[in-house]
């Protein structure tokens, strides 16, 4: 990404002039596009500081559960009811980052879709249909999530409606 070019570091989201970014903060929000920046220390022995958009970071933590998952049922063979818990976690972080950056496109007209921003009524529909595809990857985890709980707790006998007719 970018150096922080000190005192007005360059938003990596949009592109603009961000105000001074306050000493030993690690988060602050970019004034043109509103999304919360990330700043890490990239190369600590230059100090050399990196910023990153805070929806980014957040995918790339989903994208690192995700694939380690997919390597502890490779490796470890673990149970296919765990796997769901462990798919369900990233998916729901996917969706809540989708909710939160599409809806800033839509308020701010700005949208970021890998390396490409766009501007204008275009972000802003963008920004909504991510938001709307947010809430069904939200929805699809806590399916997921309440069908895992279901797998796991012993079924109870149902014994009031048992035997009956
Ligand atoms: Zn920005």
């Amino acid at each position: 990404m970018n150096m922080i070019s000190l005192p007005r570091p360059e938003c990596p989201y949009c592109h603009e002039a961000m105000r001074r970014w306050p000493l030993g903060q690690h988060m602050l929000v970019c004034d043109t596009c509103r999304r919360p920046i990330v700043r890490y220390l990239a190369a600590p022995s230059r100090r050399i500081f990196r910023l990153r958009p805070l929806y980014s970071v957040i995918n790339a933590i989903a994208l690192f559960i995700l694939v380690a998952t997919f390597l502890a049922i490779v490796i470890a063979r673990a149970d296919i009811r765990h796997i769901m818990l462990a798919v369900a976690i990233p998916i729901a972080m996917f969706g809540a980052s989708d909710i939160g950056d599409g809806w800033l496109s839509w308020r701010t007209s700005l949208d970021r879709g890998w390396n490409h921003l766009r501007k204008g009524r275009k972000a802003r529909l963008i920004g909504l249909a991510r938001a709307a595809f947010g809430i069904a990857g939200c929805a699809v985890a806590i399916f997921g999530l309440l069908a895992y709980g279901d797998m796991t707790t012993p079924r109870k006998p149902l014994a009031h409606q048992a035997g009956r007719p």
